[in-house]
């Protein structure tokens, strides 16, 4: 009897959760038809808050990762386009332009104006985004989109507050400092955090009173236009912002090595960031700002809170689909408690629910594309050749959409190139250590630098650790606890410059220092 009614209880649960996945998948895509613009109405090119047709006349596909299908073709941008662009963004920088003789508060006003705008449309936009890269929207909405909100108000704040110092020179002369914007900033988004990465460089770049051309990546273009819709509708002036959906190698090579483009900020592969900062010297020593890879340490120390430390690791790899540049991708756990943290990870990954990005009960979605899924099985395939030991996962489910079942390495070496390579999808190395002074180096050993994270009770463990570690951002007992008000970026190789927090914000200024001669002596 008893167990009857369990079994009822059971199967009332059970149909609850799926009646509420699908009302939630039916309610979205009601939200995402009905709204009065289709995608094929902004996938064009934003110049001059006007949508323009390519000037080649080509167009690209953009995919929904989750099935294979095309979304909808989207005007391709190269480098006509980018001059096009580079002409509007100056002429809307030059002096006496409307957007140089505003206010610095009305700059701010226009920010914030957009944050609200986001947030009205804020349900939409976190459809679009899973729609198109396949994260599950849960996650998009509740993580990226709010992440969005706070970062433009955040900015929007800091308008009016840019300013610089006097300075007491010696002699008859009075000095002081104005913090300027830089002028025309080429801004270089990839496909992980599309529309996080267009706040994250917008934001700053429009407080400080800069214009933008701006190149979302190829396989993730369309909440970026949107954001175009939506800057027009703020009231920015023509030419602040110009988006350019198109190819790396074409349109974001144009903006690396313009002569009209006074800075670029990129995020993406360590590879690419080579390339921008080589054409930003061979061109016109542009201001470069880089985010790349990652390969960070997590490391466990026994004294840990076990529970949390595990949760704590599996969604510090496997948060958005494994594709996270901070991902947490080398976990190094201490000899007495190794052999249950691995026990109780693979458990863990195992539970992971894979599956349609709109179902609310859905951990992980698909790889963004067909490409990105078979760079991950290939490296999954890596270390079985290379010994380490394939704990649980390692295939991809069979579908139409690009999914990599959740994996967990066990038995990892140094030398691997699991444990050297950025993998960019679910797949957990964990590695086993005996002393703190062995873990540090060998957390240290990499080219990377961007994150780290060390997981003990221990007070003075904890910030020994942190001390030593090279690396832009170290959490303890947490996991990718960022906010918009403390700078990221990396150490090494994985960047220069920090984004975000009041670092960030000065990345969009040049400083101008002004001396004047006085007369008399000054008191
Ligand atoms: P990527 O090639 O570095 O792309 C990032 C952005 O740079 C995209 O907008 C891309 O445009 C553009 N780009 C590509 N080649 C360029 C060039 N020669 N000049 C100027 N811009 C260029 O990254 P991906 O191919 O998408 O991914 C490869 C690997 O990069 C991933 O596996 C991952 O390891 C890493 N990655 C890191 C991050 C991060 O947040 N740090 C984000 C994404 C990827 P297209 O999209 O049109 O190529
Ligand atoms: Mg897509």
């Amino acid at each position: 009897m008893c167990l009857c009614v369990y079994l009822c209880i059971c199967v009332c649960v059970y149909a609850l959760l799926s009646v509420c996945a699908f009302v939630c998948v039916v309610c979205l895509i009601g939200i995402y038809l009905s709204f009065p613009l289709s995608p094929t109405s902004f996938c064009l090119i934003f110049i001059n808050n006007e949508w323009h047709d390519s000037v080649s006349g080509k167009v690209f596909s953009t995919y929904n990762p989750t099935t294979g299908e095309k979304i909808c073709d989207v005007q391709e941008a190269d480098k006509a386009d980018v001059d096009k662009a580079v002409q509007a963004a100056r002429s809307a920088f030059s002096l006496g332009s409307v957007w140089r003789k505003m206010d610095a508060s009305e700059r701010g006003k226009l920010l914030f104006k957009l944050a609200d705008l986001v947030e009205r449309d804020s349900a939409y936009l976190a459809t679009l985004e899973s729609l198109d890269t396949g994260k599950p929207f849960l996650s998009s909405f509740f993580v990226d989109l709010q992440g969005i909100i706070k970062t433009f108000r955040y900015f929007a704040g800091w308008a009016d507050k840019i300013h610089g110092s006097t300075i007491p020179t010696d002699g008859e002369y009075f000095t002081l400092t104005r913090h300027e914007p830089i002028g025309v900033c080429g801004q270089i988004v990839p496909w992980n955090f599309p529309l996080v990465m267009t706040a994250w460089k917008l934001g700053p770049a429009l407080s400080c009173g800069n214009t933008v051309v701006l190149k979302p990546a190829e396989q993730t273009p369309l909440t970026c236009l949107y954001i175009g819709a939506l800057i027009k509708e703020a009231g920015f002036p023509p030419g602040v912002v110009n988006i350019l959906p198109g190819y790396g190698p074409t349109a974001g090579a144009a903006i690396a090595s313009h002569m009209g483009i006074d800075k670029v900020a990129f995020t993406g592969s360590t590879e690419v960031g080579k390339l921008i900062q080589e054409a930003a010297g061979k061109s016109n020593l542009k201001r470069v700002t880089l985010e790349l890879g990652g390969k960070s340490p997590n490391i466990i120390f026994a004294d840990a809170d076990f529970e949390l430390a595990v949760e704590q690791a599996h969604q510090g790899v496997f948060f958005n689909n494994g594709q996270c540049c901070t991902a947490g991708s080398r976990i190094f756990v201490e000899e007495p408690i190794y052999d249950e943290f691995v026990r109780r990870s693979v458990e863990r990954a195992r539970r992971r629910t894979v599956g349609n990005p709109f179902d609310p009960t859905i951990e992980q979605g698909p790889q963004v594309s067909a490409e990105q899924q078979s760079r991950v099985l290939e490296l999954i395939q890596s270390g079985i050749t290379e010994g380490a030991k394939l704990e649980c996962g390692g295939k991809a489910p069979p579908s139409k959409g690009f999914f990599v079942e959740p994996t967990v390495f066990s038995d990892v070496q140094d030398h691997m190139r699991i444990a050297k390579e950025e993998i960019f999808g679910p797949v957990q190395q964990i590695m086993k250590f005996k002393t703190i002074e062995e873990v540090i180096e060998r957390a240290n050993d990499t080219e990377y630098g961007l994150a780290a994270a060390v997981f003990t009770t221990d007070l003075n463990k904890a910030m020994t650790v942190s001390a030593a570690l090279q690396a832009g951002t170290v959490w303890i007992n947490c996991y990718n606890a960022l906010s918009c008000q403390c700078p990221f970026g990396g150490f090494k190789m994985s960047g220069n410059g920090r984004e975000l927090g009041e670092i960030g914000l000065k990345e969009y200024t040049e400083v101008k220092t002004i001396t004047m001669k006085m007369s008399g002596k000054k008191s």
